[in-house]
């Protein structure tokens, strides 16, 4: 008890050096977290030694042989540090920061096959993968890395914040300032999350002792000027802190606010599965926690069948929900037991919630947070999207979505280019207004897109109508989960009845009139008049269809978590017109099982085979890269999340769109112009009402009969 209250665990551990000798490791550009664990491995992720050779394996500009390469740099006889331009882009898989520092980390004692501490210096560290290099215990940099050069050897001084040519301590290559001082602790604790736990054991320790606080570590800063309002998710993350009412955390205060919803898939599942056991977790303390397996349920690995088998009762056992295998995607189940106003998380990077918000991590931090119920989070700024008008004939909300970098990279807000990347959005909240009509199926094309912006999360104005509409259909789909054998019962039965005290009193936080954000951007809708696509390769590269219509089309994907079932009938509505094979592969993957149950009942499915599309099982499908692929160095038009370089396929080139234009690109094996493309569109507009018809659970009678036997 003595060494815990004096903190020895703490100060008997290095603290971190004045100055640090390491030698450069440089990847120029942009690496996202799939060069740096690539899908097609996401099979070995838990086993770190072997994942960590899948690293690079793509050559790219200034790489060759990454393994051979890091090889190289290390014979200069200094530890080698992570250098790029951005760096961790894309997903939130943790296997990406255990990849690096299993070639560039330090042995932990007594833990074998896991490495930790380690240096990234990047010009922008995507928000995950920054936190997850801080829960790993490492030294993520953020400057200015133009002077940075491939073997170069270099000084680090972490306390003076400045890099220098080695033993020349004058020339200086670049300037920092570490995001936090409490990283120099993290660092020395071995990670963020042995720092927490630890700071709070001493804590307890000290008070069990009737000691007074200790002074041995650095406080998070907690202090902010005085605001004249706060932000949606601002207050949003006030309430889950326990603030009084309307009050909100501002941006720059560290918190740990309570998580209601916790999501994990199934290619970080056995990870987080790792983790908690590293927490000797036996029970979740998060109010739900839900685990899928969306990424691996069509193609299975052996190894995936054994994680089928296994994880399910991992979950239950602690209290957790579990899906299975063929049910559907993450965050089409997850959103659907979402309580309005509250803060979660997710080991997807795509865990955003529609209502709601979410921040998510890496799989050390999400286990962190459904065993103890919180996240630590530095409160980011805000940037606020208003949307004003009405939608224009044939504009989708996925053009919407699109809209978004579209005028930001008009105003200066966001560079294409990597080098000196601008980037309002990375790591700061984007809060959308103006559409709150939106169904929240809808909403969470919004929400679920704010992961390519690089946004730690994603809050949106909504109208209480259509949440409760939401919610009155989620109490029947959960009851029928109960029905269905679903477990953990009880923790399903604690949501319905969250959900229905919601219904009873359906009020929402709403953001002040005085709330600050870091930029404002306006789109008023009548000026998006045609559609916007995202180009090859970089999602944020955002460009109307008339600087790209004609380019020929080789395959089509239409799914992902991007889509609902009313894009599933629009395709199919769409493709209805066309006699014939498509001259296009068309892949067609339901986000969920009761989207394709419908879809059938509807006579979709025929339509789909009549035209020669591949249907595969609810799930992420191409979009995740590890299961079924598009053929090498085509060109295709997906409606999915993200179209970085061979995610969907080696050497492809992907356009991002929505599924209408997915399925008149598949139709016309070309992009269409604008005019060629609301031709069909206009087709669309007669029956819309039917066509974006969403699963309302209460209104059909397979489930509410289920129910009721
Ligand atoms: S559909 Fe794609 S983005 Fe969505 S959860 Fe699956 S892999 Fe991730």
């Amino acid at each position: 008890m003595k060494s815990w209250a004096e903190g020895e665990w703490f100060s008997k551990r290095d603290p971190v050096l004045e100055m640090l000798t390491v030698t450069v490791f440089k990847v120029p550009g942009e690496t996202n977290t799939d060069d740096l664990s690539p899908a097609p491995d996401a099979w070995s992720r838990p086993d770190v030694p072997v994942h960590a050779l899948a690293m690079l394996k793509n050559p790219r500009e200034g790489i060759t042989d990454a393994i051979g390469q890091i090889e190289e740099a290390k014979k200069k006889g200094f530890p080698v540090a992570y250098v790029g331009d951005v760096v961790g882009t894309g997903s939130s898989r943790k296997s990406a920061t255990n990849s690096i520092l299993w070639h560039m980390g330090d042995d932990i004692p007594y833990c074998p096959n896991k490495r930790g501490k380690g240096v990234c210096i990047g010009n922008k560290i995507a928000p995950i993968f920054f936190n997850t290099m801080e829960d790993s215990g490492a030294l993520p940099i953020e400057c200015d890395v133009d002077n940075l050069n491939m073997y170069d050897v270099i000084d680090i001084y972490p306390y003076q914040g400045k890099i220098t040519k080695h033993g020349e301590p004058d020339s200086v290559l670049s300037d920092f300032q570490l995001k936090t001082p409490v990283i120099y602790d993290e660092v020395q604790a071995g990670g963020r999350i042995p720092l927490i736990i630890g700071r709070g054991l001493t804590a307890k320790a000290r008070a069990s002792l009737g000691m007074p606080p200790s002074t041995l570590f650095r406080i998070p800063s907690s202090d902010a000027d005085a605001v004249e309002g706060y932000t949606l998710a601002q207050k949003i993350v006030g309430r889950a802190c326990g603030l009084p009412e309307g009050q909100g955390v501002l941006p720059g205060q560290y918190c740990e606010p309570h998580m209601t919803t916790v999501g994990s898939q199934d290619t970080t599942g056995p990870m987080t599965r790792d983790e908690l056991k590293d927490l000797a977790c036996l029970g979740f303390s998060a109010d739900l926690v839900m685990q899928s397996f969306c990424h691996t349920a069509a193609y299975p690995k052996p190894v995936d069948v054994v994680t089928h088998h296994t994880l399910p009762d991992f979950i239950r056992n602690r209290g957790g929900v579990s899906l299975r295998p063929g049910d559907g995607i993450i965050h089409s189940w997850l959103n659907r037991m979402l309580i309005p106003d509250t803060v979660g998380t997710g080991g997807d990077s795509h865990t955003r919630f529609p209502i709601g918000i979410s921040f998510p991590a890496g799989s050390g931090l999400v286990a962190f947070a459904a065993a103890t119920g919180n996240m630590p989070l530095d409160m980011p700024e805000s940037v606020l999207v208003r949307f004003k008008g009405d939608l224009q004939p044939g504009i989708t909300l996925r053009d919407l979505v699109h809209a978004i970098p579209y005028y930001a990279i008009r105003e200066g807000l966001l560079t294409v280019a990597k080098s000196n990347k601008k980037n309002i959005f990375s790591g700061r909240i984007l809060e959308i207004e103006g559409l709150g009509h939106l169904k929240c199926e809808q909403a969470f094309e919004l929400s679920d897109a704010s992961a390519e912006r690089s946004a730690a999360g994603c809050a949106i104005k909504m109208n209480p109508e259509p949440i409760a509409e939401y919610l009155r259909s989620n109490v029947v789909m959960l009851q029928w989960m109960i029905a269905e054998g679903y477990g953990d019962a009880r923790t399903i039965q604690r949501r319905v009845e969250a959900m229905e005290a919601w219904l009873a009193k359906p009020e929402l936080l709403e953001a002040d009139p005085g709330a600050v954000y870091a930029a404002t951007i306006d789109i008023d809708l009548k000026d998006v008049n045609e559609p916007i696509v995202c180009c090859p390769n970089d999602p944020d590269d955002a460009k109307l269809l008339s600087d790209v219509a004609g380019d020929k089309v080789d395959e089509v994907f239409i799914g992902s978590c991007m889509t609902n079932i009313g894009h599933f009938r629009a395709a199919g509505k769409l493709l209805n017109q066309f006699p014939g094979q498509l001259p296009t592969k068309l892949w067609v993957a339901p986000p969920t099982k009761m989207d394709a149950t419908q879809l059938t009942a509807e006579g979709y499915y025929s339509i789909f085979g009549k035209v020669g599309a591949r249907t595969e099982m609810p799930g992420c499908s191409l979009c995740m890269g590890n299961q079924a692929r598009v053929g090498d160095s085509t060109t295709v038009v997906s409606t999915s999340t993200r179209n970085f370089p061979n995610r969907l396929g080696k050497g492809a080139n992907v356009y991002l769109a929505s599924a209408e234009l997915a399925a008149v690109s598949a139709i016309l094996g070309k992009l269409p112009t604008p005019s060629e493309y609301l031709e069909y569109a206009s087709e669309l507009s007669k029956d819309r009402d039917d066509t974006y018809r969403y699963l309302n659970f209460n209104e059909l009678p397979e489930y509410t009969e289920k129910i009721a036997a």
